[in-house]
């Protein structure tokens, strides 16, 4: 019997309103076969989002004995809240072949890249500032002086652009997804990946 090929670990960063949300839930939709990890936060929920769903909705100090217990792959501070990765939401998936999604920042991008150097790492931008203004003001969740602080921060994030692998620009969205789905085909394919799930193949092809 051959061991399962592990699963390909991704990460999708952003700058708040890029579309990186949206694009996670199509991919989602399309391929059984890809998951996203449910994050830790400290933050509150916003309107429509469940615990346990979008994420894992804990109190400051419940998160910080997460850290001292080393539950967490990476975590950050993003905004004025904290954020972390479990390993346990990781973990299971990636050893049962499942590719896993990361929808998380260049803090926690940085961490993964060093304890995971395999993690392919996807940066979406928007297609402009104007359309990036226009689709945090179409939320209608925030305040202008949350919007205007995110439009700030959404520069500082977009600043980092340059420390990922592949950098998607998200004007069309069916073009932009379409062209993370290649990202993770084009990961399946990878030669450790093909050797160990076409053993046999290879073994009988140079025998
Ligand atoms: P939001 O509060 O809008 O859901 O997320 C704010 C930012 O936190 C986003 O850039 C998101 O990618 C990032 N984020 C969400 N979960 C995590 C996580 O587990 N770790 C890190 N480092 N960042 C995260």
């Amino acid at each position: 019997m051959t061991s399962q090929t592990r699963g390909n670990l991704f990460i999708l960063s952003a700058p708040s309103g890029a579309g990186k949300s949206s694009l996670i839930k199509a991919l989602l939709e399309k391929h059984a076969d890809i998951k996203v990890s449910v994050s830790h936060t400290t933050r509150s929920p916003r309107p429509g989002e469940n615990n346990g769903e979008h994420y894992h909705f804990v109190s400051v100090d419940e998160f910080k004995a997460l850290i001292d217990q080393g539950d967490f792959f990476e975590w950050a501070q993003v905004f004025e809240n904290y954020y972390g990765t479990s390993k346990a939401a990781i973990e299971s998936q990636l050893e049962q072949g499942i590719d896993v999604f990361l929808d998380i920042d260049w803090q926690g991008a940085r961490q993964v890249r060093e304890l995971m150097p395999s993690v392919k790492t996807v940066f979406i931008l928007p297609p402009s500032q104007a359309e990036l203004e226009n689709r945090l003001n179409n939320r209608g969740q925030d305040s202008q002086e949350v919007i205007a602080g995110r439009m700030a921060e959404a520069k500082s994030e977009s600043s980092h652009y340059d420390e990922f692998d592949y950098v998607l620009v998200n004007d069309d969205f069916d073009t932009a997804l379409m062209q993370l789905e290649h990202i993770v085909m084009a990961a399946r394919l990878e030669l450790d990946a093909q050797k160990h799930r076409h053993q046999s193949l290879i073994a009988e092809l140079l025998a």
